[in-house]
Formats: C-alpha cells, sequence, structure tokens
C-alpha cells in the first residue's frame, strides 16, 4: 500500500493500491490504461475520500525551454515543473504576462485542465498549444489553444471521454508587448504603471494573508466554483438580496462569488467531524483534524442544500473527488 497523505494537499490518511510515477514518454508507452486509472500532479486540487484502489499514475516530467522571438517568449515547460516555480523564473528573467497567477499551487500540466485563474487572468490567455500523450492509443499528439475549448475552470482535458490524455507539456507564449491587468479590486492599490514584479509580489502577499497555507492547514484551495447564472436569475437574486456580489460575463450572463453565498447563509466556520469551512474564506474547506472522506462529502453536501434552498443556486465542487475507484465529482 502506498500513503496518499503527502500526495495530496488536504491530506486525508488514505492508500493507493497501485502507483507508477512517469519521468518520461518511454514509462507511459509501457502504461495499460484502465478505467480506474487517475493522473495525479501535485494533487492540490484533488481530495482522495477512501483507498484508492484504482492504478495512479503520477507525473514527474522535468524540463523548461525559452526562446525568444522579435514578439514575444516561446516557452514550453514539461507537465510536471512546478507553476509558481515557473512563473518566478519568468518574471526574474523579464517575461511577463503570469504574474496575477503567482502562488497558485500546482504543476504545470494541471493548470490547463481547469484552465486557473487568478486576479483576472487566466492561464489560457498565454497557452499556445498543449502536448498530449494518448494513453490508450499510445501515440503522442498536440492540441492548439482552439481544440483545448478554455471555458471559465474548464478545458477539453476535464471531459470523461478524454481522460486517457496524459499532458506531458505546455506550450506558453509571452508577447513583448505587456499590459498589466489590475481590475481586480484586490489590486487596486496598486500604482497604474506597477511593474510585473510589484505585481507578482502584491499577488504572493494577499493570499498568504487571505488563504490557508496547505502545508499547515490541509486545503485544496477553493472547494466549489463560482457559480454562473442567467442575468434573469441574477436580477432575482439582486431583489432579495441587496449587496450580493455579481461579476457579469462577456455572454451576459452572471458570475456570483460562492464565498459570499455560503457566509452570508451562515455556514463559514461550520464543521463535520475535522473537516470544517474556513474561518477567513467561506469557499475553502480545510481539514481542520483528521477528517475522513466521509466528514468532507458530508459538510460539502450540507453547504450545497443550503445554498440551494437559500438561493436557488447549484454549487458544483472545482476540487477532482475520488472515492475507491475514481472520480465521483470531476
Ligand atoms: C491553497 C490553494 C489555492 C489555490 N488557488 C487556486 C487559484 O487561485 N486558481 C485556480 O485556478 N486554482 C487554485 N487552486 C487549485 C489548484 O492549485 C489547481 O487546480 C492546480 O492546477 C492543481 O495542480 P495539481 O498538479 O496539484 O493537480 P492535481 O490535483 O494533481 O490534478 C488536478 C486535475 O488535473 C488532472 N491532471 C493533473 N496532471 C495532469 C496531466 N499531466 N495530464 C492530464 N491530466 C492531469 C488530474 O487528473 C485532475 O483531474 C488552489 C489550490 C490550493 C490548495
Amino acid at each position: 500500500m502506498f500513503p496518499l497523505k503527502q500526495k495530496h494537499s488536504f491530506a486525508v490518511d488514505v492508500n493507493a493500491k497501485q502507483v507508477i510515477e512517469i519521468d518520461s514518454i518511454g514509462a507511459l508507452q509501457s502504461l495499460v490504461w484502465k478505467n480506474d486509472t487517475y493522473i495525479l500532479g501535485e494533487g492540490t486540487n484533488t481530495i482522495f475520500t477512501e483507498d484508492f484502489n484504482g492504478q495512479l499514475i503520477i507525473n514527474r516530467l522535468s524540463g523548461i525551454e525559452i526562446k525568444e522571438s522579435e514578439t514575444g517568449w516561446h516557452v514550453y515547460a514539461a507537465a510536471g515543473e512546478n507553476w509558481h516555480k515557473l512563473v518566478v523564473k519568468l518574471i526574474g528573467l523579464g517575461i511577463y504576462g503570469s504574474e496575477n497567477l503567482a502562488l497558485i499551487p500546482g504543476s504545470v500540466g494541471a493548470a490547463p485542465v481547469q484552465n486557473i485563474g487568478a486576479y483576472g487572468v487566466e492561464v489560457a490567455t498565454f497557452i499556445d498549444r498543449v502536448e498530449v500523450y494518448d494513453c490508450k492509443l499510445h501515440v503522442q499528439t498536440t492540441l492548439s489553444h482552439e481544440e483545448c475549448e478554455f471555458a471559465y475552470r474548464d478545458s477539453i482535458f476535464k471531459r470523461p471521454a478524454h481522460w486517457h490524455w496524459f499532458i506531458t507539456g505546455v506550450h506558453f507564449f509571452f508577447p513583448k508587448a505587456w499590459q498589466a491587468v489590475l481590475g481586480y479590486p484586490d489590486l487596486a492599490s496598486l500604482a497604474s504603471d506597477a511593474t510585473a514584479e510589484q505585481i507578482m509580489s502584491h499577488v504572493i502577499k494577499i493570499r498568504q494573508q487571505k488563504l490557508p497555507d496547505p502545508a499547515r492547514v490541509p486545503n485544496a484551495g477553493s472547494f466549489f466554483k463560482n457559480p454562473v447564472i442567467p442575468q434573469a436569475d441574477c436580477q432575482r437574486l439582486q431583489a432579495d438580496f441587496p449587496g450580493i456580489p455579481v461579476f457579469l460575463q462577456a455572454n451576459g450572463e452572471c458570475k456570483l462569488a460562492a464565498a459570499w453565498l455560503i457566509d452570508k447563509a451562515g455556514l463559514k466556520s461550520l464543521s463535520v467531524g475535522g473537516a470544517a469551512v474556513h474561518e477567513r474564506q467561506a469557499l475553502v474547506l480545510v481539514n481542520r483534524n483528521n477528517a475522513s472522506g466521509a466528514d468532507i462529502l458530508s459538510l460539502a453536501e450540507h453547504i450545497q442544500t443550503n445554498v440551494r434552498e437559500r438561493y436557488g443556486v447549484e454549487l458544483e465542487p472545482e476540487v477532482r473527488l475520488l472515492n475507491d475507484y475514481g472520480l465521483i465529482y470531476s
């Protein structure tokens, strides 16, 4: 049995039956894909709620290449590289664009999967193409930006039909014509001519203040997605709940702040067994004291039911929840 407590940031004390570490394309070539296979990066968006009896493959591919062109930088990072270390490296080299995405935990390979985003920027903006190894057909292929079907916390890689695609590396393009993205309220205190270095430092500082450090208080970041609802439903909510934060989307729909919905429903600091809603950030569930998978699922369900009954809004998990053989929710 292989202990998983250190392999996912929610640190549930469970084990895996079979683990294969992938440190080369050759290791993928000899892999036999099964229905219960799960690809793991750094486990910061994955919660194992029970002992995992499937086949767990852990990404360890490394390497970064940077090429300059007239208009920008072409950056290739292997999927097992750490995302935040890549951001720090790029900003240090004067390659700007990813500064708002500093300190997001996890691997480069997982970044396109849910199209990681923070402080008004999504990683998809800089993804030119993604290298994929098809673990069923045993062929390598490249997906263009368009083929990745990026959306809010979503991409083609999340669809069950493509779970056997192992992302081996990501090609980014960072244009030299850089523009700071400062529209997010938390960045309002920065000067309009703030440098990328200043933005990165500020983002790191805010994240350290607002979010619990998984190394000290195990968690998986935002547990739920911010719900996106039609404008008519949004107007009803604004009438019933004055002051509800609403972010109008380009397509006319409205994005709500799940943290606000949970907080105002009086669910902050709620706990079930060892699992709890974080006292400062209601969107983050934490493993306060040896939480079991059942504690986490029960707490999440309690929150979903309360939010549904109070606002008529469905909260979908952003985290990947696994039971003994695979994904419960993705
Ligand atoms: C404290 C904290 C703060 C966070 N803040 C943010 C935030 O601001 N914005 C944000 O977007 N996210 C945030 N997250 C979530 C997390 O950082 C991201 O989802 C990150 O991309 C997960 O990387 P990982 O390597 O840990 O992925 P894992 O949890 O290991 O995997 C996540 C998913 O990607 C798949 N996957 C992983 N690697 C590969 C691969 N090589 N090929 C194919 N599929 C793969 C897995 O099967 C799984 O479905 C936060 C998490 C924490 C703990």
